[in-house]
């Protein structure tokens, strides 16, 4: 170390990189073109994520709040990651710790509130004292920090993602991205050098597992596939472990206080850390055991990967289905990463060896290789690193779309897509003289929109009053580098136009994409059914008011008896469109349109006579086109008007 150091006052701010974990933070930045660690005065570059509020008002962040946690459990926030971006009255919340929650009043956003003595902290506030805390270790070695890049688990979807975008700015950082913590790692692994590849990042944190199949081709990074659960990490190595321990004192769970339990787990993750480098480890109990039982306890490393067995396999699972959706096997990758504090322990390297079969990279140190990625992002998005670009792909966890008629749902951009990405597909009106559009837009894999996740409704009014299939509206889907989602809607004729940002009150988490993956293929098939059906019906309502108005309109072309015939038709689908099979629908639709043929031939006829006797020609079209509406099905997808449209 250094003595004295020059600095130039006028040397320009430096961008950072953070990993803000569930667990540990830390920041780093590239000096020299070498991505580092920022440490601390102690030479600590961990920043332990735990935020203490005392009694005076005072914030203390880091390893003092770390050491307070167990006296003061409510007033110190650790994992505060969990709840990012969730809403006050999700159940989830009360399970993930021994905090207490105030309600939102009326007219308050719909956020997790921490009651910590006096006051009430969001998980965002909470995020933001973890941040400046990096931002001022940064300031030290740096003096003048630039724009942050923060990086969160691939898994997060739109309001996880804001929730940490608005802990940043709170936090006085100029976010230049959000970075997949995945995408970071590959980065800091130089994996964009080879040029061509398939990796696989196995992320096993403190509170989070997060895979990913990276494809690198040309130097371009693309992100395949991502799965994980938020719900998994070293934390649930400490719980086993603690369990084990209180079996060994012979004490019941129930009999020990919230402060006991964090003293348990202090001591099971002491264990844990020591077990990664010895074969049994001898300790005394931190807590008394129950009658005669022993304070000294004794754990082997074949105990310990017992303990963790169920939990290696969780992740396990979590692979294989990432290998799937990425269409890669694993014999296939050129390389698996490791990432997190807790690839450590020796029987996590040696079950990701045996599951990907082959040795994972683990030259860099896995607590610091997000962070280290995130500096070198954040270097070159400033523009002072290597000119070459770097591409970074990441894709979206779920469907979007909107609902179309009937309730089904209309996907715009798949599962998968990478970001940034944008999509756009027209849509016409249900109804005659519709004058407005409902968007109603949905995440999820399922194929009602009253199975998937709503994520926002507008209306689109004003347009002039027309037939039921003439508007075209365009609806275009863009999802940014940091995966947030904007819909622009705009009706062709007119120009009316609308666009809104899609920041859902609350988030999901990955076991609910997990779930509501597995919900799809459980229901694949009525859904599949389902759909159908919604939409023969939508289809076949259409085809019938459409030749009930030709038939009122333009009788004088019917020709003896025929009216009688399409009458029946007609009558013979109004049955089969209540009842539930898509078939009869289908069946009766084909009558009427045999039925019909012929009085539609007479119109179009008769619409283009009208033409050559000179008329303007768009009036001609949409006549022609209206008159064509009783046999074809237009291309255009109809959506609802909305529900009280003037
Ligand atoms: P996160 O990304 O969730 O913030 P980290 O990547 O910092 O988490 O990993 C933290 C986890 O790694 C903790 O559960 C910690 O106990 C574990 N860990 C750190 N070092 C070791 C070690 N030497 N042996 C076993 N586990 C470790
Ligand atoms: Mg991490």
């Amino acid at each position: 170390m250094s003595l004295l150091e020059i600095f130039d006052p006028k040397a320009p701010p430096k961008p950072i990189g953070i990993d803000l974990g569930t667990t540990n933070s830390l920041v780093a930045v590239v000096k020299n073109e070498r991505p580092l660690a920022i440490r601390d005065c102690d030479g600590a570059a961990i920043l332990p994520s735990v935020v203490h509020y005392g009694p005076r008002g005072e914030v203390v962040v880091g390893e003092s709040a770390k050491r307070v946690a167990a006296e003061h459990p409510r007033e110190t926030i650790v994992s505060v990651k969990r709840y990012m971006g969730r809403g006050a009255d999700d159940p989830e919340t009360k399970r993930l710790g021994p905090y207490s929650f105030d309600t939102p009043k009326d007219g308050e956003p719909n956020v997790v509130r921490f009651r910590v003595g006096s006051r009430a902290v969001t998980p965002v506030e909470v995020s933001a004292e973890i941040l400046r805390a990096l931002k001022r270790l940064a300031e030290d070695e740096l003096r003048s920090v630039g724009g942050a890049v923060i990086t969160v688990p691939a898994y997060f979807d739109d309001a996880q993602r804001q929730a940490t975008k608005d802990a940043g700015r709170l936090a006085g950082l100029e976010v230049l991205r959000l970075l997949n913590e995945p995408t970071a790692a590959a980065l800091a692994y130089g994996l964009e050098k080879k040029q061509n590849g398939t990796f696989a990042v196995y992320d096993l944190g403190g509170g989070t597992f997060d895979v990913t199949i990276l494809v690198l081709e040309d130097g371009v990074f693309q992100v395949k596939s991502t799965g994980g659960d938020s719900a998994l990490g070293g934390d649930d190595m400490d719980r086993a472990l603690a369990e084990e321990m209180l079996r060994g004192l012979g004490r019941a769970p129930a009999s020990v206080t919230p402060g006991e339990v964090r003293l348990l787990l202090d001591m099971a993750r002491q264990v844990k850390h020591a077990l990664t480098e010895a074969e049994v480890v001898d300790f005394e109990s931190p807590l008394p055991p129950s009658g005669d039982g022993a304070t000294s306890l004794s754990v082997t490393r074949p105990r310990f990967d017992e303990l963790v067995q169920p939990l290696l396999a969780k992740t396990g699972l979590a692979c294989r289905r990432a290998l799937k959706d990425a269409g890669t096997r694993p014999e296939e990758l050129d390389g698996v990463i490791l990432v997190g504090g807790s690839t450590r322990v020796p029987a996590v390297r040696a079950y990701v060896a045996k599951l990907f079969g082959k040795e994972p990279l683990a030259d860099i140190d896995p607590d610091h290789v997000v962070a280290l990625g995130a500096a070198i992002q954040a270097d070159l998005l400033a523009g002072q690193g290597q000119t070459e670009e770097v591409l970074l792909l990441d894709v979206i966890p779920l469907s979007l779309g909107i609902e179309v008629g009937g309730g089904v749902v209309d996907r715009i951009l798949p599962r998968n897509t990478t970001t940034p990405a944008a999509a756009r597909a027209t849509y016409t009106t249900q109804e005659d003289r519709q004058t407005g559009f409902e968007i109603h837009v949905l995440q999820g894999e399922r194929e009602m929109a009253a199975d998937c996740r709503s994520l926002a409704r507008f209306t689109l009014r004003g347009i002039p009053p027309m037939p039921a299939g003439l508007a075209r509206l365009e609806v275009t889907f863009r999802v940014d580098a940091d995966g947030l989602l904007a819909v622009h809607a705009r009706e062709e004729r007119t120009g009316i136009e609308q666009t809104v940002e899609v920041k859902p009150s609350y988030g999901l988490d990955d076991d609910t994409v997990e779930q509501m993956l597995l919900d799809a293929i459980d229901h694949g098939e009525e859904d599949l059914a389902a759909r159908k059906l919604a939409e023969t019906r939508v289809e076949a309502g259409r085809v019938a008011a459409s030749t009930r108005k030709s038939v009122a309109a333009d009788s004088a072309l019917l020709a003896p008896g025929e009216e009688a015939t399409i009458d029946a038709a007609l009558a013979a689908l109004d049955v089969a469109i209540a009842g539930t099979d898509a078939s009869r629908i289908q069946l009766r639709l084909d009558d009427l349109d045999a039925a019909t043929k012929d009085f539609a031939g007479r119109r179009m006829n008769r619409a283009i006579a009208e033409a050559i006797a000179g008329h303007k020609l768009d009036e001609i079209e949409r006549t022609v086109e209206h008159a064509k509406g009783i046999e074809k099905a237009h291309e255009d997808k109809p959506l609802p008007p909305p529900p009280m449209s003037r």
